[in-house]
């Protein structure tokens, strides 16, 4: 009787153990770091001389970064990290910055604030589009156009604007795991020429859309995308994200986990400008640009790629950051669709 449930015993753990192989051997293949590293460098060493696209120009500073820039970071959930290229050299973090405030106003509000109050749909429009409010009767549809990113920080809850901006940036310091330096020429340029902005916060002010003051909130918005990041930075990031909203470097938590997929279905539905979906479609991962150059890509649950590069398609989206991303994306099998 003994020895009977002893091998049922050790017949049980042998068929958990061949359950469990087939998902152990694709996990440590595909994430072995000498692969990580080839992908990483085979990246950098077939893009670098790509010089197809243009720097951003309607924000004048953003047409003088170099446009050789080029940085590959990947950091995985565990904060493993593998470069190549400039991976010091910094941009204006632009868009990106509006993953993470959105990422705020979940931590202080939940989830179903931000797609109530704000929404979790695409626009089919441009990132700055008046008509897209107008055309969803006062919705800014999504946390990742202007619209909705401007009425992202307006929520932000503070008692004025200067604590809702030191808010929003503790926050992406929290998830960089460093102060982020603050690139006054971008903000400056910006922020003198950032009328659009005005006019989009104002029509939704005339909604009743608004957690603040409208033109406040621009101005903080427009302070949170001068922000400086490196590829490094957005690696780190987004493998925060990756690892289910806790710092992989600091182990700091910034996000409660029931929020992460929720920010990752956003970033999959409109995380690059118009172009969102030829990019799902050919990668299967959130994203989110910025017209800096930077990218950002969450393999949820595995790492985060973060590229940096200026010079844009027609879409707003960095060409070699593309490029890249989509390189090391199929070279490691890391689509989550094909999981
Ligand atoms: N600060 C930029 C703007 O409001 C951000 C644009 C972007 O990166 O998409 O126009």
């Amino acid at each position: 009787m003994k020895r009977r449930s002893f091998m049922g015993l050790l017949t049980a753990l042998f068929a958990l153990w061949v359950a469990a192989a087939p998902l152990q051997a694709r996990d440590t293949g595909a994430l072995s770091a000498a692969k990580i590293r080839q992908a990483v460098q085979e990246a950098y060493e077939k893009f670098k001389n790509d010089d197809s696209g243009k720097n951003a120009d309607y924000i004048q500073a953003l047409a003088k970064v170099d446009p050789k820039i080029f940085g590959i970071s990947v950091v995985t959930r565990d904060g493993r990290v593998f470069e190549a290229g400039d991976t010091k050299a910094a941009v204006s973090i632009q868009s990106i910055s509006k993953v993470f405030t959105a990422s705020l106003v979940m931590r202080q509000h939940g989830a179903k604030f931000l797609q109530e109050k704000i929404g979790a749909n695409a626009t089919g429009l441009p990132f700055n589009s008046i008509m897209a409010i107008e055309l969803h009767h006062g919705s800014a549809s999504n946390p990742f156009v202007n619209a909705g990113a401007i009425q992202s920080t307006s929520w932000v809850s503070a008692s004025d604007s200067a604590e809702r901006w030191l808010k929003i940036k503790n926050n992406m310091d929290a998830y960089a795991g460093r102060k982020l330096p603050f690139n006054g020429e971008v903000y400056k340029s910006e922020v003198n020429d950032n009328k659009r902005n005005q006019a989009i916060a104002k029509l939704l002010d005339a909604y009743g859309r608004m957690g603040s003051d409208p033109l406040e909130a621009t101005t903080v918005y427009t302070k949170q995308c001068s922000v400086n990041v490196t590829s490094h930075d957005l690696g780190v990031m987004g493998a925060t994200l990756a690892n289910h909203g806790v710092n992989p470097v600091t182990g700091e938590r910034v996000l409660q986990e029931a929020y992460v997929p929720r920010l990752l279905a956003v970033m999959a539905t409109a995380g690059l400008y118009d172009n969102a979906g030829d990019w799902l479609f050919a990668t299967g991962a959130p994203a989110k640009s910025g017209v800096g150059g930077g990218l950002l890509t969450v393999i949820p649950g595995k790492l985060a790629i973060g590229v940096v590069s200026p010079p844009l398609d027609k879409y707003g989206n960095s060409v070699r950051a593309q490029k890249a991303t989509i390189y090391i994306i199929e070279k490691l099998g890391l689509n989550p669709y094909a999981q």
